[in-house]
């Protein structure tokens, strides 16, 4: 197994401060990020002002197909990016983790860029025509978190620059290495200034959020960061779209086949390692099939190998940080004090370097449980069994965040309906958490607000215009 630093791990000026970043599951140093400050964030700004004028000119043809160059050009680093993330995030190479997300980078770049937005025509009545335009914002600040560092930027950030705008990017303190190294690759494509990496801690975020010279706000991460972005930005009445914490559920209808719907639960909720906002995190199982669901996830569950992500075995990481790893410790630890049954882990190895907590099930625990009611974030998902539709609905509707959802069963018409019924932003039928470029997806309740993707997504990042002659 190759552990050696990779090409791309990005090296600052000798004038910055940096600190060194290390590899969650081996503690090894992964690179040195750069410190950045208010004040580098106030020049970044300044460049961003700067340089979006002229790009916007240039039109939505020539800004896709510069999108389009860039995606070429993570493609041709591909394999460097995926195992500089892998190293510093702490996902697997293979599954759905570090080739997966770089992938979806350059997906992202393309339908971004292909995705048509015309004016729309309102009013055509022959005494009043109105027509509905996007213009740019100006200049755009991209807050995001940990769990899917490359992906997440790249959602941000295509759009807006789609759409004619410049982009500051601040990336999570635990992941700047990620993100400064793609968006060096995207910037072979871009003009200087419109796109710049600001890799500063909570302080710099702040800043961006209150800063009079950014007109909207890209933010991905915690309800309780969204809520904080909330207030700084109000002084400036800044546009906001916020992708916030879920605890999605899952229900499995009586009519549901254990066997068929067994890995599609697994990966649903096990998706990097458990790190994923539209995670399965609460599962609901009817009591006809409960212990048959458990039996088969159980049996899903035991053949997924975690370990070291540059293994090419390994499908599953270990938690990005000790943070996150001690939050998963004490809701599982909650979950087995209160007497739930632990069919599958729940024992980490005191012993074993990095942050890896194992895959884990449990199944008869209470819904008031803090491992149903708290997003764990990591690989320990809670098994609720019930006894009536309308029961499980109600449960599912429970919290007060609902990003996303899902209902598994035979009977699609059946899953439809049931769907209906569930606050979230999206609901997956007899699948989880599938994101696609071309359909919007945002929150509900305390989730957050604002759609990314597809022209929905375009349209979050321009400010709509009417010109009505
Ligand atoms: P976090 O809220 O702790 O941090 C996210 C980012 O916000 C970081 O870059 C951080 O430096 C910055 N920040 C912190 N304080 C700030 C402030 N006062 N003003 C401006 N920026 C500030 O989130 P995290 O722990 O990195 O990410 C995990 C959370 O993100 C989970 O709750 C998860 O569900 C959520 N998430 C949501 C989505 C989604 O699409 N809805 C996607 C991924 C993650």
């Amino acid at each position: 197994m190759d552990t050696s630093n990779t090409v791309l791990a990005p090296s600052a000026p000798a004038s910055v401060p940096t600190r060194t970043i290390y590899d969650p599951a081996t503690g090894q140093p992964v690179g040195e990020a750069p410190v950045h400050t208010v004040e580098d964030l106030e020049n970044a700004i300044e460049a961003a002002t700067a340089a979006q004028p002229a790009w916007a000119a240039l039109g939505h043809e020539a800004r896709s197909a510069a999108l389009l160059r860039a995606a070429d050009a993570v493609e041709r680093s591909a394999e460097e990016l995926a195992r500089l993330l892998s190293r510093e995030q702490g996902k697997p190479l293979n599954g759905p983790n570090a080739r997966f997300e770089v992938g979806a980078c350059s997906a992202w770049l393309r339908a971004t860029a292909a995705t048509p937005l015309d004016p729309e025509t309102v009013v055509d009545d022959g005494e009043t025509r109105a027509e509905l335009h996007y213009r740019p914002i100006g200049v755009v600040g991209a807050i995001g978190p940990w769990n899917w560092p490359m992906m997440i930027t790249v959602w941000q950030i295509a759009p807006a620059l789609r759409m004619g705008n410049a982009v500051v990017v601040k990336p999570s303190e635990y992941t700047p290495l990620s993100v400064l190294a793609l968006v060096e690759i995207l910037n072979q494509e871009l003009p200087d200034g419109l796109l710049t990496v600001v890799s500063g801690g909570r302080d710099v975020g702040a800043r961006l959020a209150e800063h009079p010279g950014i007109g909207k706000i890209m933010f991905t991460g915690s309800t309780a960061t969204g809520k904080a972005i909330i207030r700084s930005s109000a002084d400036t009445v800044k546009r906001l779209t916020l992708e916030l914490g879920g605890n999605d559920a899952g229900i499995v209808l009586p009519d549901a086949d254990p066997k068929a719907i067994a890995e599609g639960l697994f990966w649903g909720a096990f998706i990097n390692t458990g790190q994923t906002c539209a995670a399965l995190k609460r599962l609901y199982v009817h009591d006809d099939i409960y212990d048959a669901v458990c039996e088969e996830l159980t049996s899903v569950a035991k053949a997924m190998p975690m370990g070291v992500g540059l293994d090419e075995a390994n499908v599953l990481g270990p938690l990005q940080n000790k943070q996150q790893y001690d939050i998963v410790a004490k809701l599982v630890d909650a979950a087995k004090d209160s007497g739930a049954t632990v069919l599958l882990g729940g024992n980490p190895d005191p012993d074993q370097p990095g942050y890896f907590y194992p895959t884990t099930l449990i199944a008869d625990i209470d819904n008031n449980n803090p491992l149903v009611t708290e997003e764990q974030f990591g690989p320990a998902l809670p098994i609720i069994r019930y006894t009536t539709v309308d029961e499980a609905v109600a449960l599912a509707n429970g919290l007060d965040v609902g990003l996303g959802a899902s209902v598994w069963s035979a009977d699609p018409a059946e899953a439809r309906k049931v769907a209906a019924r569930i606050q979230a932003g999206t609901v997956w039928i007899n699948k989880h958490g599938a994101v696609d470029p071309r359909i919007p997806f945002g929150g509900s309740k305390q989730s957050g607000y604002g759609l990314e993707f597809g022209a929905e997504g375009l349209k979050a990042l321009g400010v709509p215009q009417v010109i009505n002659c």
